[in-house]
């Protein structure tokens, strides 16, 4: 490891060379490699996590290109995960990155998750994201989840059984699929935030937003915190804390 690389972040009190060798040793799942992905991909190479899976299926189109900065005209028909890789690499050479040129789905996801420490999400979709909550919480993998819908975002932590996850917060009825509109600078607040509580929780340090819904409005320039509430009977987490203690 290069500790000059990182000697900005490793002389913060939190971090340290304890704190970067724990980034060193860590892996991450970012399921997704769309604007808020590949945003938290550029943050979490930069800050130094060893290992960095992505997962997606999707090729780059011309239209990724108002948000999604890791691609260049010239990636437009490639494969996403391929040519996020390739930048990252070039990027960040000490560290590893894995590309997973799928979509996360109900017969992957157990076995692509359970190779990391932790995951991000950063799909547009409820129905992905509600297969990689069920999986996180039955494999106990904490996440964070982030959301997009022009000027509004929204991110979340889950630590499964020590919080409520994305189904006691959202319910089990899923809503249609629908394309979303999104401007690249309210994506990157988001994706920075799901990238923030991703390094705090690696390096055993609070996280503010576990537990917690945090909803951002650009309109009014305004966040609000709000607790997630265990729902009774929650079907994927059983709706109570340490539920496995
Ligand atoms: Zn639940």
């Amino acid at each position: 490891m290069n500790s000059d690389r990182y000697s900005r972040q490793i002389m913060m009190p939190e971090f340290g060379d304890d704190g970067q060798e724990k980034l060193t040793d860590a892996s991450i799942l970012v399921i997704g490699a769309g604007g808020l992905g590949t945003t938290l991909l550029y943050h979490l190479a930069a800050a130094g996590i060893g290992t960095i899976g992505i997962a997606d299926h999707d090729i780059v189109s011309i239209s990724n290109l108002n948000r999604q900065f890791i691609y260049f005209e010239e990636d437009a028909g490639s494969l996403k995960v391929n040519s996020a890789a390739k930048k990252l690499r070039a990027f960040n050479s000490e560290i590893n990155i894995i590309p997973h040129a799928t979509a996360i789905n109900k017969d992957n996801a157990y076995e692509i998750i359970s190779q990391y420490d932790i995951v991000a999400l950063a799909v547009d979709n409820a129905q992905a994201r509600m297969i990689v909550n069920d999986a996180c919480v039955d494999l106990n993998k904490p996440f964070v989840d982030g959301g997009i819908n022009g000027f509004v975002g929204t991110t979340a932590f889950v630590d499964p059984h020590h919080t409520p996850c994305l189904a006691c917060l959202y319910g089990t009825d899923l809503p249609p699929e629908e394309r979303f509109s999104a401007i690249s600078s309210v994506v990157g607040t988001i994706a920075s935030i799901e990238a923030t509580s991703v390094i705090q929780y690696l390096l055993d340090l609070d996280i503010p937003l576990a537990g917690h819904l945090l909803y951002y409005d650009a309109k009014s320039a305004e966040f609000e915190k709000l607790p997630m509430k265990f729902k009774e009977d929650c079907p994927i987490c059983g709706g109570k804390k340490n539920k496995h203690k």
